[in-house]
């Protein structure tokens, strides 16, 4: 690669807040994954699909604010939305109006009748987790290696094992991914790996009576994009059902992404609660936990408390409406498939035309690039991909003014409804800068 692949845009402001910011924010940042390689970027604003850092440098966005910027920057109906609600007051602890329709939305698009709003994915996994147990009275759960459900103790494990520790690939260990996560809580955790249905089998089996459910991403997306085989989520609920144990679909990332209503319509395969997040608030922050009538009785009778001082806040609330009805609408979706298809089919010709061995996979409004010829099926094989070329994709992207998710292979790219033609045409522009260094 030339000196300019390599060469970080010139961020001498953002050098300096960076520098600055050690002395009083940990680490230097305000989240543990902002401080991602090679630097972290300082922003000042955005406006529709893209973004200017505070050294005046502009960008395609499609980092999406890990996932969660669907609706672009300033959308004119969640600006009118929520300047109108902050000059109304921005926090009572009692529902507003807005609650009521955002959750008619999620009725409607995700087939579950009720619903609960929480702060973030976080907690939105952490109430699916507690439910599913008081529903069963159960203490263990299932999960799946290399999936990503937030930082809560009990999914806190096997999301990016050392492989030393992890086991055979057909029978995991259960591995904490952080510091501060209790064993006697990670033994809770069994954990299985992506698409492997007979180990979901095999640990109801051996735990009869133990199991309270299974939380899964029906598309991993903390590890490229991997998607479920035909009969494999279909299979999950019917598996876990026999065992009277409870599935639940977190949708932090495909939610309005993959598609109107997430992967669960566009898979037609009904879980018993889903999880929400990131895109749901239009940019604000919010999240919400959807179930099947039996499993919400149990916040209705009182059996579980699902509680948070901001739950449900009129500010993300007023956003979250907006977004739902005046934004994600039928041609919002239309556009996204269109820029989609533009995107896989420009980069897979670039890819054919420079003979690489990689391909590329979408799954709605997301996309990434995948540094293998073969689809990748689960955690282990991801692993096994060279994440060189991420890595120098990312810079290469990032020269060229267009902002993505760091680590290379990890993350997706995310499409809004604000894109343009254009804004793909520089990412694949830059993509094939990439393609002709791993060419020589
Ligand atoms: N679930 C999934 C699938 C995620 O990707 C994430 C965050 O990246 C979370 C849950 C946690 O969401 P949050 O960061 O809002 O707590």
């Amino acid at each position: 690669a030339s000196e300019s692949d390599i060469f970080i845009r010139r961020q001498p402001r953002g050098s300096a807040l960076g520098t600055a910011a050690t002395d009083v924010l940990a680490g230097g940042a305000t989240s543990s994954w902002q401080i991602a390689d090679p630097q972290p970027v300082w922003l000042d604003h955005g406006a529709g699909g893209h973004i200017w850092d505070v050294d005046g440098n502009e960008y395609v966005d499609l980092h999406g604010g890990y996932g969660a910027g669907i609706a672009g920057h300033a959308h004119p109906a969640i600006v009118a939305a929520v300047t109108e609600q902050v000059s109304r007051g921005t926090h009572f602890a009692q529902p507003t109006e807005d609650a009521l329709w955002v959750a008619r939305s999620l009725a409607q698009r995700y087939d579950l009748p009720l619903w609960r709003f929480a702060n973030s994915g976080t907690e939105a996994t952490m109430d699916a987790v507690h439910l599913m147990r008081a529903v069963t009275g159960r203490d263990m759960i299932i999960k799946v290696e290399g999936c990503y459900h937030g930082h809560h103790d009990s999914v806190q494990v096997s999301v990016s094992p050392d492989l030393d520790e992890a086991g055979p690939a057909h029978r995991p260990e259960s591995v904490p991914s952080s510091t501060g996560i209790p064993t006697a809580i990670t033994e809770l955790t069994r954990i299985v790996g992506f698409n492997d249905l007979d180990a979901v089998r095999r640990i109801l089996d051996e735990n009869p009576g133990q199991v309270a459910g299974m939380i899964v991403e029906p598309v991993m997306m903390n590890a490229g994009i991997i998607t479920p085989e035909p009969g494999y989520l279909a299979g999950l609920r019917d598996t876990l059902h026999s065992a009277g144990a409870l599935l639940t679909f977190d949708e932090v990332k495909t939610g309005f992404t993959a598609g109107p209503g997430g992967a669960t319509a566009r898979f037609g395969v009904r879980p018993d609660i889903i999880c929400l997040a990131k895109s749901l608030g239009g940019g604000l922050s919010t999240a919400a936990i959807g179930g099947t009538s039996d499993v919400m009785s149990a916040i209705a009778d009182g059996i579980y408390e699902q509680v948070g001082t901001f739950n449900g806040n009129p500010l993300a609330m007023a956003a979250a409406r907006a977004n739902v009805y005046q934004v994600l609408d039928d041609s919002a979706y239309r556009h996204l498939a269109d820029l989609a298809a533009h995107a896989s089919a420009a980069i897979t010709d670039v890819i054919a035309a420079h003979g690489l061995a990689w391909h590329v996979k979408s799954v709605g409004a997301k996309g990434c690039v995948i540094f293998s010829p073969t689809p990748v099926t689960d955690y282990r094989e991801f692993l096994q991909l060279d994440d060189r070329w991420g890595q120098l994709h990312w810079l290469i992207q990032h020269n060229g003014g267009v902002f993505l998710p760091p680590w290379g292979k990890v993350e997706q790219w995310l499409l809004s409804v604000a894109h343009t033609h254009a804004d793909v045409d520089r990412l694949v522009t830059n993509f094939e800068r990439l393609a002709v260094i791993a060419e020589e």
